[in-house]
C-alpha cells in the first residue's frame, strides 16, 4: 500500500472505530476472522445492509459475498423477515418458557431433514456441536470423538484439537486453554480419507463415541466429500455402534432445502444446525435420531439447557427465512454460485494465476492451486500468499469477499445485475493483482 493511501485510511470512520474498538474488545472484534488479520488493512465496520449491499461506516457500499458467513441466503433486512422479528419483539424477547412457535421452527427442520425426529434449540453452533457430543458420548458410554483436519465445529473445547504424530493416537490442543485431557480424547485425520478412519476405529474398537464431520466441508475452503466418502462414514459409523454427527451448520437450509442431506442422501444420527436457520439471529440446533435425543434432559439423563434457548424473536426470523426459502431461492443460490465462479475462474485464467474454483453445492472457494483440493494440507499448500492482495483488489472496487483465503464465498439470492456487474468490473484489477503479487509459502 502506498504511503499516501496507508495515510488516506488512517482517518477513516473504520480505523478509527477500530481503534477504539481495539482498546476495549481484544483485537477489537468478537469474532478472530472479522480483524482482516490474514488480509492485513482495516476491518470495515458495517453501518447497515440492504439486500446483497453492505454500507460501512464511511458510506462506502460493498456486493457482499460473506453474508454474514452464511446465514442471509435472502439478503439484508428482507421485509418478511424484518417484519417477523417486529411482530416478535413487540410480544416481549424473552419468556424462559414454552412457545408454539418454537414447536414450528423444530417442525419445519424435521419436515425439510428426513433423518431428524427430534430437535433440541440452542444458541449457537458452537454449542449445538458441543451438545451433539455430549449426547454422543452419553448415548454410546462411550469417551472418542473422531475429527477432520480442516473441519470446524465452533469453539468446542473437544474440538479445539489437531493430529498428533500418528494418525491413529490421540489429539493435541490447537489453542491455548485447552487441555491435554480434552484434546486428547479427540482423534484428527485427513478429510476425504477413509483409510484413515478405518485405522482409528480398529485402533480404538469400542472407544469411539462419535465421527463429527461436516457434510461437506466449508471452513477450510469449499471441498466437497468425495463421492463414497461420507457413505463410508456411516458404514464404519454402523460397523462399530459410532454415530455420525452431521453438522450441517454451515450448509443446512443454504445448499439445498435440505442441506447438504439433500444433496448426498447420507443420512447421520445426529445433526447440527445454525446460520440459515435463524435467518442471521442467534439460534441454532442439534437434532437427529429419536432414540438418541430422548436421552436429553428432562427426557433422558444427559444434561443440557439455555436460558435463551427457543428464543422467540429468533424463532421468528428462522421461520420467516425457511418460509421464504423457496425451490425458487435455492435455484437462483445455485445459479449465482455458479455465475460468480465462472467469472472468478474466467478473471484469473485471463491473469494467467494458476487457480481451482471449487464447490461444494452453492458454496464457492477460490483456491491458488493448480490441482484438485481435497483436504486441509492441500489447501494450506496453496499459494495462499496470493490472497490478500485479490482479495483487497476488490474491496477497493466496492466488492466485499471472505476476509481469509480459507474461507467460503456466500453467495445470496438478492444479488442482481448490478451487483454481477460490479463484480465483473472489479475481477480483472484484483487478478493482475493475484498475478502480481510476490509472497512466500508461509
Ligand atoms: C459456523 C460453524 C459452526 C459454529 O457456529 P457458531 O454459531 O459460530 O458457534 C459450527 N460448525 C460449522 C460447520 C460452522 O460453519
Amino acid at each position: 500500500m502506498s504511503l499516501e493511501a496507508d495515510a488516506a485510511q488512517q482517518v477513516t470512520a473504520s480505523a478509527q472505530l477500530f481503534a477504539r474498538a481495539s482498546a476495549i474488545i481484544p483485537g477489537g472484534v468478537n469474532s478472530p476472522v472479522r480483524a482482516f488479520r490474514s488480509v492485513g488493512g482495516t476491518p470495515r465496520f458495517i453501518a447497515s445492509a440492504n439486500g446483497c449491499t453492505l454500507v460501512d461506516a464511511d458510506g462506502n457500499s460493498y456486493v457482499d459475498l460473506v453474508s454474514s458467513w452464511g446465514p442471509m441466503i435472502l439478503g439484508h433486512a428482507h421485509p418478511e423477515v424484518v417484519a417477523a422479528v417486529q411482530r416478535a419483539a413487540a410480544g416481549g424477547l424473552s419468556y424462559g418458557a414454552p412457545t408454539a412457535a418454537e414447536i414450528e421452527l423444530a417442525e419445519a427442520i424435521a419436515a425439510r431433514v428426513e433423518p431428524v425426529q427430534r430437535v433440541r434449540l440452542v444458541n449457537s453452533g458452537t454449542e449445538a456441536t458441543m451438545s451433539a457430543v455430549r449426547l454422543a458420548r452419553g448415548f454410546t458410554g462411550r469417551g472418542k470423538v473422531v475429527k477432520f483436519a480442516g473441519c470446524y465445529h465452533g469453539h468446542v473445547d473437544a474440538l479445539l484439537a489437531d493430529a498428533g504424530s500418528g494418525v491413529a493416537t490421540f489429539g493435541r490442543p490447537s489453542s491455548p486453554g485447552v487441555t491435554g485431557a480434552q484434546a486428547g480424547d479427540t482423534v484428527v485425520v485427513p478429510y476425504n480419507d477413509l483409510d484413515a478412519v478405518a485405522a482409528v476405529f480398529a485402533a480404538n474398537e469400542g472407544g469411539i463415541a462419535c465421527v463429527i464431520t461436516e457434510a461437506a466441508a466449508g471452513n477450510m475452503g469449499a471441498i466437497a466429500p468425495e463421492p463414497g466418502f461420507n457413505q463410508g462414514l456411516r458404514a464404519l459409523c454402523n460397523a462399530h455402534g459410532a454415530l455420525l454427527i452431521m453438522d450441517e451448520v454451515m450448509t443446512g437450509f443454504r445448499v439445498s432445502a435440505a442441506g447438504w442431506y439433500g444433496v448426498d442422501g447420507v443420512p447421520g444420527d445426529l445433526y447440527t444446525f445454525g446460520k440459515v436457520m435463524s435467518g442471521g439471529l442467534p439460534a441454532a440446533a442439534f437434532g437427529g435420531r429419536a432414540d438418541v435425543m430422548d436421552h436429553l434432559a428432562p427426557a433422558g439423563p444427559v444434561y443440557q439447557a439455555g436460558t435463551l434457548s427457543g428464543n422467540p424473536v429468533a424463532v421468528a426470523a428462522g421461520l420467516a427465512t425457511l418460509r421464504l426459502a423457496t425451490p425458487e431461492v435455492y435455484t437462483m443460490l445455485d445459479r449465482n454460485a455458479r455465475r460468480l465462479g465462472d467469472m472468478l475462474a474466467g478473471a484469473l485464467t485471463a491473469a494467467g494465476v494458476a487457480h481451482r474454483v471449487q464447490y461444494a453445492g452453492n458454496l464457492v472457494s477460490v483456491f491458488f492451486a493448480d490441482a484438485p483440493v481435497t483436504d486441509f494440507a492441500a489447501a494450506k499448500a496453496a499459494e495462499t500468499w496470493r490472497y490478500p492482495a485479490f482479495f483487497h483488489a476488490l474491496l477497493d472496487r466496492g466488492v466485499y469477499a471472505p476476509p481469509s483465503a480459507f474461507e467460503a464465498w456466500f453467495v445470496s439470492a438478492a444479488l442482481d445485475e448490478a451487483a454481477f456487474d460490479r463484480i465483473a468490473a472489479a475481477l480483472p484489477a484484483a487478478a493482475a493483482a493475484a498475478a502480481e503479487t510476490e509472497g512466500t509459502r508461509s
